[in-house]
């Protein structure tokens, strides 16, 4: 039994408190537990928001250009200490150390966008709007801001909320995943040491208490959360009955569309690394394949089959080269586990059954699944199963596959492969999906653009990061001013306009 406690990172130190409440922390490639976590309760998490408070007059006053520095710092830490990031994340998540590497420098790149803070903040000014009259509109910080974040990106996740909360001035409280709590207090620190002030970036680690907390806290004025759909949707509804801003970005189940006429080894391809990498513990994974025509399906089931088999599976710390870890918990293998029985109850033929490949040790390892011929009735076709499974539904034409994705209850990514252009053009106009690449198999927008579904995959207007971020972590205030001559030029008692 370990006996490391992860605790909390609040008013710029680590804090801990030997009487709370503690959930195990395991590395998934072994089984082994590695530590135990803090869960913090109504006051612990009260600490946080406090800290956060009180540091907000003196970060909002903090001119533009110096909250950017402080991230030009910040990316500088980060990458001195990329390796060992990296290392963290695979520890406790469990995916493949390059894996790791591409989160991180996805959440990187947004601290770079961020390093653009007096640009992002200049605001908009019409000089004249009327005579002698001047408009402009400001951009201010909304206050404390908290995230809740999943555990499949400890790294990047959180990254894609706090940079932009702070450098528009203002103070954030980040909730992780109790899963996997040492990345994101390992961020905090370098937050920290790149200059940022005592309060100004806290991170508090729990549950539904804390989470409920938050929520309910008239202190905190904006919450990002990104998770599951049920949860997305309690913490938008509840957060909104409580006046707070909330964008809350939910599950997915993301189908790639491949017509007869795409370039097969390419789909292959792609169907393998959006399907199977991170061992498909990604909001954006592709989990179901919609081939076009029997042959398009055959073809693509033929090919996919020997490399589900083939999968380089194992511990991402121990070797190099690897394709896929393990699940992040027993819970989460055996729940995925299920979704395979179930997928075979319910009449899809198993192609490749991931339950029957042998891997040594107690890792949460579960092999690559393909399923064939699965219907849009099957549970293992409407819900998402967060793990290594592909399904490949059969389509007979263009209009059916695109039905079936605009149907689906989810709408966070999809892809079309093909090689004609007006087939292309035509799905990324019709289909009812936030995030669409064509011949890209996994379309993440890229930190200057913002991230979010459609439907069920997203609560509010805004996504995340980018130039919605901005929009999410500020307020507009419109001026309109006059510097009157003395001469008053009486009451007017008409709607103002232009003269
Ligand atoms: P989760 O919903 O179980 O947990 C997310 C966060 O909410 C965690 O911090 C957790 O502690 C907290 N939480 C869990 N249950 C809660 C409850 N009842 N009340 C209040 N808070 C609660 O999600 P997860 O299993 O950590 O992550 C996987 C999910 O996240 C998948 O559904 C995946 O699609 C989704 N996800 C979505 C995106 C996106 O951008 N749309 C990105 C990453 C992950």
């Amino acid at each position: 039994m370990t006996n490391v406690r992860i605790g909390h990172y609040i008013n710029g130190r680590s804090v801990t408190d030997s009487t709370a409440q503690t959930q195990t922390v395991t590395n998934p490639a072994t089984g082994q537990i590695t530590a135990r976590v803090e869960m913090a309760d109504k006051a612990g998490t009260e600490q946080a928001i406090a800290a956060a408070d009180a540091a907000l007059p003196g970060w909002q006053d903090t001119p533009p250009l110096a909250r950017a520095r402080v991230m030009f710092r910040y990316k500088a830490l980060i990458e001195e200490h990329f390796e060992d990031i990296a290392s963290l994340i695979t520890r406790e998540h469990g995916k493949v150390i390059e894996d790791a590497r591409g989160e991180l420098t996805r959440g990187l790149e947004v601290v770079e966008f961020a390093c653009g803070a007096p640009q992002l903040l200049k605001g908009e000014h019409t000089p004249q709007v009327g005579r002698g009259v001047d408009g402009y509109t400001m951009l201010q910080s909304v206050g404390v801001c908290a995230g809740i974040t999943p555990f499949n990106f400890p790294a990047m996740v959180p990254m894609w909320m706090f940079p932009v909360a702070l450098i528009c001035g203002n103070t954030f409280v980040l909730k992780p995943s109790e899963k996997d709590p040492s990345v994101p207090l390992l961020l905090a620190e370098l937050m920290s040491q790149a200059g940022a002030p005592e309060g100004v970036f806290n991170v508090v680690n729990g549950g539904k208490e804390s989470v409920d907390t938050l929520l309910a806290d008239p202190r905190v004025e904006a919450i990002s959360f990104v998770g599951s759909t049920p949860v997305a949707e309690y913490i938008y509804s509840t957060g909104c009955a409580h006046g707070t801003r909330v964008q809350a970005l939910g599950g997915a189940k993301n189908h790639m569309v491949v017509m007869p006429d795409a370039d097969m080894n390419q789909a292959v391809d792609s169907l393998m690394g959006a399907g199977y990498g991170s061992a498909g513990e990604r909001c954006m994974a592709i989990s179901v394949a919609v081939a076009v025509g029997d042959e398009t399906a055959d073809t693509l089931v033929e090919s996919l089959r020997p490399r589900v088999e083939a999968l380089r599976i194992g511990d991402g710390l121990a070797e190099q080269g690897l394709e896929m870890g393990p699940l992040v918990t027993r819970e989460h293998l055996e729940k995925v586990r299920g979704y395979v029985e179930l997928g075979v109850s319910e009449g899809a033929v198993a192609v490749v059954d991931g339950r029957q490949r042998s891997l040594d040790g107690d890792g949460f390892f579960l092999g690559g699944t393909l399923f064939d011929r699965v219907e849009p009735s099957m549970r293992i076709y409407q819900e998402e199963i967060f793990g290594p499974v592909l399904c490949v539904v059969r389509a007979p034409d263009y209009e059916t596959a695109l039905a079936l994705v605009n149907q689906h209850e989810f709408g966070n990514g999809t892809a079309i492969f093909t090689r004609d252009g007006d087939t292309a053009r035509q799905f990324t106009q019709d289909v009812r999906v936030g995030m669409v690449g064509v011949n890209v198999p996994i379309p993440v927008p890229m930190a200057f653009h913002s991230f979010g579904g459609w439907k069920r995959s997203i609560f509010g207007p805004l996504n995340v990061h980018g130039p919605d971020g901005v929009r999410f972590y500020t307020r507009k205030k419109a001026v309109t001013a006059r510097w009157p001559k003395s001469v008053s030029a009486g009451s007017e008692f008409t709607m103002p306009t232009m003269k």
